[in-house]
């Protein structure tokens, strides 16, 4: 075969080298299969805030689901990819977080394509975006083509300047409810009246909030009053509380019908695959019949916060299930990362540019099943393991927040 005469992917190995130089190279690491059990390590990497993925109710109801629909959805949901699962946990979904209706999608990063998507499309449409919010949220103002605004973070007056400053266009404000790097609260009821005083709709990604927040784990709108609000859509992933995989959005029955027939990762995407739907019904049921998931989901992650914070680490404050621990540097960050694991704790590492500040973190994750013992046990494994000029780094930062 003829050689290329210069070589098309060069440039790749040119980025490889960036990244490595940076200390910002990512790897696959296949994890154990029994993490939980007896010497395997503790997980508190994952977004299993309720304990919910390995739950014998969960799990046998994936498999029964398989048994009976197959092992994938075989088509689209509009054409042979919607099961009475799927349609069940749709009305359960509703229900429980209290909207009028809600559309299940094969995961959160397509239904928040297809609500920022099919909400904003518009050569009139103005997007305004909290500048932390998720990948996915960006990604479906990038595809949406209207107009984007990025504001700073956690800032309703901000929006309200944003949205004054454009009347009469159809507006759309979109936030996570609670930020996935440092895991803070979006201020939902100064924003809510932000949208409601320019007539814009809000849009609020409760993956982290699901399960978590509100009323036995309810979710965020539903602790600021706005489950169900007539301006209001929520997205959700299935794939953290609800420990399987997935999403939704939420909202009012004329918004999902607008999905149903306007959004293109509903529209040629292929469906949920049924045990995913079925394992979800499960896990809701679950949480439903056993509120208190979500209480100690949020007490083990105020312990977690007390006892770093106590010891020096500069550690943001908790609104929910995710707690971020700052890194000096992205190395720093991975070798402590690595240094937890190889003394049984899995905990997370974001680097840029998964985060927007460029600060690198340990990301831990409050568990609800998780032990007093075991919360101790991973405080004192992630104190020992810190490297030297972590504590530098916390003490610079408490000086900067005191400023
Ligand atoms: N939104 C947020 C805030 C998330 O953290 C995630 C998952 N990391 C998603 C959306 C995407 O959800 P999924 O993993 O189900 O695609």
């Amino acid at each position: 075969m003829q050689q290329p005469r210069q070589d098309p992917f060069g440039w790749i190995d040119e980025e490889a080298r960036r990244r490595e130089r940076a200390g910002l190279v990512r790897v696959l690491r296949p994890r154990e299969a029994d993490v939980g059990g007896d010497g395997a390590p503790l997980d508190l990497a994952g977004n299993d805030y309720l304990g919910l993925t390995r739950h014998p109710e969960v799990i046998s109801a994936a498999g029964a689901a398989a048994a009976r629909w197959g092992a994938g959805a075989t088509g689209s949901r509009l054409v042979t990819g919607t099961t009475a699962l799927h349609t069940a946990l749709e009305c359960e979904l509703a229900r429980f977080c209290g909207f009028e209706a809600a559309l299940v999608f094969s995961s959160g990063y397509a239904a928040n394509l297809a609500a920022v998507t099919a909400l904003a499309a518009h050569r009139d449409g103005l997007v305004v975006s909290d500048a932390a919010n998720h990948a996915s949220l960006v990604d479906g103002c990038r595809l949406s083509r209207a107009e984007t605004a990025v504001v700073p973070h956690a800032d309703p007056g901000a929006v309200r300047k944003t949205l004054a400053a454009h009347p009469g266009r159809r507006s759309l404000v979109v936030t996570d409810s609670v930020f996935s790097v440092d895991g803070d609260a979006a201020p939902l009821t100064a924003l809510a009246r932000v949208c409601r005083e320019a007539g814009a709709a809000l849009l609020v990604d409760d993956a982290h909030g699901l399960g978590v927040l509100g009323d036995g784990g309810r979710g965020a709108p539903h602790a600021a009053g706005l489950a169900g609000a007539a301006d209001t859509v929520a997205t959700v992933t299935l794939s953290k509380s609800l420990g399987s995989q997935g999403g939704a959005v939420l909202g009012p029955a004329r918004v999902v019908e607008h999905l149903v027939n306007t959004a293109r990762t509903f529209i040629f995407d292929t469906g949920l695959a049924p045990a995913a739907a079925g394992a979800a019904l499960a896990a809701l049921r679950l949480l439903e019949r056993e509120p208190g998931r979500a209480a100690r989901a949020r007490e083990i992650a105020a312990a977690l916060h007390e006892a770093l914070t106590t010891a020096g680490l500069a550690v943001a404050r908790p609104d929910a299930a995710v707690v971020s621990v700052r890194a000096p540097s992205p190395g720093a960050a991975l070798r402590w990362a690595a240094d937890c694991r190889e003394a049984g704790l899995l905990v997370g590492c974001f680097r840029p540019p998964s985060v927007p500040d460029g600060v690198s973190r340990l990301r831990l994750t409050a568990r609800a099943d998780l032990t007093d013992r075991q919360v101790a046990a991973a405080v004192r494994t992630v104190l020992r393991t810190a490297p030297a000029d972590v504590w530098a780094t916390a003490r610079s930062s408490v000086v900067h927040c005191a400023e």
